[in-house]
């Protein structure tokens, strides 16, 4: 899968991108990551990129053009027409659900905004989806690009050494993931839990599952309000519930 990141600062993809697992996907061309510099396609003596608003106040407004330019550019150079994303706060939030969704694209092209953002003309012509990485306002759209290039690409095929891995993780499937342990057995007094290490497959399976429903019961009720549950599941869930007694409201 390709993505092109349109952005004002393309150094600041350098460091996250050339580590670990997303350094060792590029090397093995599972992904190829491409940041292009908007200020290139500012064709005036100054390579201009933003100006202030129409209408006064506060801040800078990102210019429409050198953000078309270069994007048209990124399109030829492909041969194909990618979905193209703006980074925004007021986009669709960023879920697990729309990260399985867009690994399913060829490649995408990410407008990174800065400034007050961009000029409103640049959504109305080449952006495809406006996606947000929470309720909160960041200086640049470039961090919101780099989680939205790091949770896609652990979902292609290869990238992680175990595929199923991030199958079990949070949200996949509607639930947390449960807890892990690893060596050693007992640390600060704490032992691993006994079916742990008890070799019994069957047994580790249902603890995992029940410790699973058991998490996101108590911190994300919402999803369960979402999750179809399995007979499986719901037996568990009864158990649990019985166990917490009082401790979860209805
Ligand atoms: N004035 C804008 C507003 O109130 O909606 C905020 C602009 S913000 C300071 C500059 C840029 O950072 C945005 O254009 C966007 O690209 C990026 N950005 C900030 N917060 C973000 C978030 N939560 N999710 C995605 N992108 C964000």
């Amino acid at each position: 899968m390709f993505f092109d990141i349109l952005t004002l600062f393309p150094e600041m993809f350098v460091g996250p991108f050339s580590e670990s697992i997303l350094k060792r996907a590029r090397e093995k061309d599972l992904i190829d990551i491409k940041t292009i510099n908007i200020r290139d396609f500012a064709e005036d003596k100054h390579h201009t990129t933003d100006e202030p608003p129409y209408g006064g106040g506060a801040g800078m407004v990102m210019k429409a053009e050198p953000i078309f330019k270069a994007w048209q550019d990124t399109q030829n150079k492909r041969g194909v027409k990618s979905k193209t994303i703006l980074m925004s706060p007021q986009g669709k939030e960023l879920t697990q659900d729309l990260v399985k969704d867009l690994s399913n694209e060829e490649g995408l092209t990410i407008i990174c905004g800065r400034y007050e953002g961009v000029d409103e003309r640049v959504r109305d012509t080449i952006v495809d989806q406006e996606i947000s990485i929470g309720d909160y306002v960041l200086t640049g759209g470039e961090l919101p690009a780099m989680v939205l290039v790091d949770s896609i690409s652990r979902l292609l095929s290869d990238v992680l050494g175990d595929e199923d891995s991030s199958k079990k993780d949070s949200f996949y499937n509607g639930l947390l993931e449960h807890p892990h342990y690893t060596r050693p057995r007992e640390f600060n007094g704490l032992k691993v839990p006994d079916v742990l290490v008890s070799g019994n497959h069957q047994l580790i399976e249902r603890w995992r599952k029940k410790e699973s429903l058991k998490r996101t019961l108590l911190r994300r009720k919402d999803l369960l309000e979402d999750k179809k549950l399995s007979d499986q599941e719901k037996e568990l869930l009864k158990e649990i519930k019985l166990e917490l007694k009082g401790e979860v409201d209805e």
